[in-house]
C-alpha cells in the first residue's frame, strides 16, 4: 500500500515517548508521507523541528479556529514572517489548519472570521494550499473561499458536510479529507455519503492522536492506523480494493501538493 496521512499532529506531547517508533511502523506499512497541521504560534517551533527530523514529515503554518481566544492579530504578522522564512523550505506544505468551528460554546464567530480571512489571503499571497477545519459552518466557509479564493485551492479536514456541499468544493479545487469517524457504525450519514463522493476528491487522514477510530476506541490514535482505515474506508465504499484506495487517496494528495505522484507502476 503506498499511503498518506494528510492530516496529523504528530508533534504533540502524546507521542514524545515513542515518536521515531511511530515513524518506523509508520513507514513499514506504507505510510510514505505525512503532514503535521499546525494549531497555533507558540507551538509552530516544536512541530517544525518533528519536520526536519524525518524526511516523511511536512509541515504547515497556521491559527486554528478552536484556539481562537489564544490568538493575536499579532500572530498574523508573526506568521507572514514565518511564510517568508520557510517559504523555500522543501518541506512546507501548506497554511493549515485554518477555518471555522461553530460548534463551540465560545464560537466568536466574528473573531474567528477575521482569522480565517486573512489567512486565505496569506494563501493567495504565498501561493499554498490550505488545511481548513470545519464544524457546524460549511456555508459559512464556502462564503469565504468563494471571496477569497485560494488558486491552489486546499483541504477540507474531517468531512463531514452534504453530497451537494462536497460538489461545490470540488468546483472551487478542494479535496475532502476522511477520518476515522465512518468506522463508527453510528455514523450512518456519513457512511452514507462515502460511497457517493467522488474518487478524485478524496484523501485519508487519521488527526492523531485524536478521533480514534471505532477499532481502537479510547486508545491513541496514531498514523501506524491509516492502512486499517484505508481497508475500512473501502469497504464502505464497496467499489474498490484498499491498495487501490490507498494509491487513488494518495495520487490525489500529490497532485494537489505538487509532489512527484506515485510511480503508475505501483497502481495495484
Ligand atoms: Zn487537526
Amino acid at each position: 500500500m503506498y499511503l498518506i496521512d494528510s492530516h496529523c499532529h504528530l508533534d504533540f506531547p502524546d507521542f514524545d515517548a515513542d515518536r521515531d517508533t511511530v515513524l518506523q511502523q509508520a513507514a513499514r506499512q506504507g505510510v510514505e508521507r505525512l503532514i503535521l497541521c499546525a494549531v497555533e504560534r507558540r507551538h509552530w517551533p516544536r512541530l517544525w523541528q518533528t519536520v526536519e527530523a524525518s524526511a516523511a514529515c511536512y509541515g504547515t503554518l497556521g491559527l486554528h479556529p478552536y484556539f481562537t481566544d489564544r490568538h493575536q492579530p499579532a500572530d498574523l504578522q508573526h506568521l507572514r514572517e514565518q511564510l517568508i522564512r520557510y517559504r523555500q523550505h522543501p518541506s512546507l506544505c501548506a497554511i493549515g489548519e485554518i477555518g471555522l468551528d461553530y460548534q463551540l460554546a465560545t464560537a466568536q464567530p466574528d473573531v474567528q472570521r477575521f482569522y480565517f480571512e486573512a489567512q486565505l489571503e496569506l494563501a493567495q499571497t504565498f501561493d499554498l494550499p490550505v488545511i481548513v477545519h470545519v464544524r457546524k459552518a460549511h456555508a459559512q466557509v464556502l462564503d469565504c473561499i468563494k471571496r477569497i479564493a485560494p488558486a491552489r485551492g486546499g483541504i477540507i479536514h474531517a468531512y463531514n458536510g452534504s453530497f451537494e456541499q462536497a460538489q461545490e468544493y470540488h468546483k472551487l479545487g478542494f479535496l475532502l479529507g476522511i477520518g476515522g469517524a465512518y468506522s463508527w457504525p453510528a455514523a450512518r450519514k456519513l457512511r452514507a455519503l462515502l460511497p457517493r463522493l467522488p474518487l478524485q476528491q478524496l484523501v485519508l487522514e487519521t488527526d492523531s492522536p485524536d478521533m480514534a477510530p471505532a477499532f481502537a476506541a479510547g486508545q491513541r490514535n496514531s498514523p501506524e492506523r491509516l492502512p486499517q482505515l484505508c481497508r475500512v474506508l473501502a469497504d464502505v465504499r464497496g467499489d474498490i480494493t484498499a491498495e487501490q484506495l490507498a494509491w487513488h487517496t494518495s495520487n490525489n494528495l500529490c497532485r494537489l501538493m505538487g509532489w512527484d505522484q506515485p510511480a503508475p507502476e505501483l497502481h495495484p
